[in-house]
């Protein structure tokens, strides 16, 4: 899971984006003032840090050049919203800007382009309230972990990337099996069967006649 810190001193902000991103398959954690994001940089590593600028304590431009050695991309949220902070939180090594009030979603977008900018986006897929893993290779449902085989979560990662398309048999096939298809589709069919049971997709994931599947979502 990716971690992300939150370092923002109000707290109803706090919660709101702690919510919505821990929902989004990231391990959040919060800070409340400067001081206490420093202490926390210092002991842990983060994937992103969400920050604040005003800040008591220390501010969110300070805490920038704190953070900086460390390579953590940064996206700061401020209330503050003109040209010029803007200009300044970019010139000091931000990676992304968002003012308040924002959009869940436009933080969520963004969240995930500074994250795929640093090659760590791919690794958590979130979709129809499965939260997959690439880099562990675990799926999550309610908290609790689905245990597939190598080849049911080679699947399902393939069937998620393609959502809402439909795929030729032979092509899922040779995705997953890395092998050329001959005709035998029990193989491909059979793990279907298990992945629909698993996860509950018995509707999710069509049969598309004469094609092959297609899951919806
Ligand atoms: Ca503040």
């Amino acid at each position: 899971m990716l971690n992300i810190l939150i370092v923002e001193d109000e707290q109803a902000i706090a919660n709101l984006i702690y919510l919505n991103l821990s929902d989004e398959g990231y391990r959040c954690v919060c800070a409340f003032d400067g001081k206490q994001a420093a202490d926390m940089i210092e002991k842990e590593s983060y994937d992103l840090i969400l920050l604040d600028i005003m800040l008591p304590e220390i501010d969110g431009y300070e805490l920038l050049e704190y953070i900086k050695p460390t390579e953590t991309p940064v996206i700061f949220i401020t209330a503050k919203g003109s040209v010029s902070d803007r200009i300044k939180g970019l010139k000091l090594g931000a990676d992304d800007y968002l003012v308040k009030p924002f959009q869940i979603g436009e933080l969520s977008a963004r969240v995930e382009a500074v994250l795929r900018r640093y090659g760590k986006s791919e690794k958590i897929i979130s979709f129809a309230g499965l939260i997959i893993n690439t880099e562990s290779r675990q799926v999550q449902k309610d908290e609790e972990i689905i245990d597939l085989t190598v080849k049911e979560f080679d699947l399902l990662v393939e069937l998620v990337r393609n959502k809402n398309i439909a795929l030729y048999r032979d092509k899922l096939y040779e995705k997953v099996w890395g092998e050329s298809f001959v005709g035998e589709t029990r193989t491909l069919d059979s793990h279907i069967q298990r992945l629909r049971k698993k996860l509950g997709w018995e509707e999710r994931i069509k049969t598309v006649f004469r094609i092959g599947y297609r899951l919806e979502g």
